[in-house]
């Protein structure tokens, strides 16, 4: 058996995040990419190449993602 905790699922990071899916999520969800392929929506790498959760840069991505940046820059 395995611990729901032992590997974090990236859909269900997501989701807690406020589910905003990778621009590549059709694309994986009709078979055309593999998981591992699917940009990050916080970072837009694949794989993923986020800061460790709960850091600065984490947030700071975050609050890019939701549009809560300060001073408009890129
Ligand atoms: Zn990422």
């Amino acid at each position: 058996m395995t611990s729901p905790a032992a590997a974090p699922d990236p859909a269900a990071l997501l989701a807690a995040l406020g589910a905003v899916w990778s621009p590549d999520f059709d694309a994986y969800a009709s078979g055309q990419l593999d998981a591992s392929q699917v940009r990050c929506v916080l970072c837009g790498h694949a794989p993923c190449d986020c800061p460790p959760f709960g850091t600065s840069e984490y947030f700071a991505l975050t609050d890019r993602l939701h549009g809560r940046t300060r001073g408009g820059g890129a």
